[in-house]
């Protein structure tokens, strides 16, 4: 049975996904080790009330499903309300074999990605390495449209802060050639996770994905 909603029930980002994630988790880590009820209740209305933070604009019933984070015991009770929400994730839009060729007119022979084993619903763009090109590859979603873009990337990895993410992860340097002016290129470098699906994991705010974007755009 596919549990995902409608498009209209569907009301949370991956990435706001993660950041309601990581409240619950401060949660769980509280009821593991404070004892005092106050403390826990304070821990917990703090928690709800930065996810209102990011979600200003709630209906009734988008409200009450999340209120639970306010009634969340343990690990287990967690696990159950963060499946729930899953299901209201908005997936990032589905793209085909024909369209990341499409995004990518200038690549030749482009190795693509794995798009079977994306799941469309965990994801804030796609990112994947091109062994041939020694490039990393980004689909992104952009002022509504979507995007490719490729940049060489250095894939041995080393341990930094991912300017998408913000999470210390394993990441590489990412070099774009971007316009500046009417004939000029820069080129641009940003430090962005080796592995896209653990950035899409991890991250909390969209807006640092779009900071990143208006730099190699505008
Ligand atoms: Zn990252």
């Amino acid at each position: 049975m596919d549990k995902r909603k409608t498009t209209e029930q569907a009301f949370i980002r991956n990435d706001q996904y993660n950041f309601i994630a990581r409240q619950v988790s401060h949660i769980i880590n509280a009821h593991a080790t404070v004892n005092h009820k106050d403390t826990l209740d304070g821990v917990k209305l703090h928690a709800f009330s930065k996810v209102e933070e990011i979600l200003p604009d709630l209906t009734e019933t988008q409200l009450r499903l999340l209120e639970d984070i306010l009634e969340l015991e343990d690990e287990k009770e967690a696990e159950a309300f963060l499946v729930k929400l899953r299901e209201y994730v908005i997936p990032f839009r589905r793209v085909s074999k024909k369209t990341v060729e499409k995004l990518f007119p200038k690549a030749k022979k482009l190795q693509l990605p794995d798009l079977d084993k994306l799941d469309f619903q965990k994801i804030s763009y796609i990112g994947w390495f091109d062994t041939r090109a020694q490039k990393q590859h980004l689909i992104v979603e952009y002022q509504g449209k979507l995007k490719g873009i490729s940049g060489v990337f250095d894939n041995s990895g080393t341990q930094g802060i991912c300017t998408l993410c913000n999470r210390l992860e394993e990441v590489g340097l990412f070099v774009t050639r971007v316009r500046s002016g009417k004939e000029m290129y820069v080129n641009r470098g940003n430090y962005i996770c080796k592995d896209s699906q653990t950035c899409n994991e991890k991250l909390t705010n969209l807006g640092r994905v779009e900071v990143f974007l208006d730099h190699l755009f505008s």
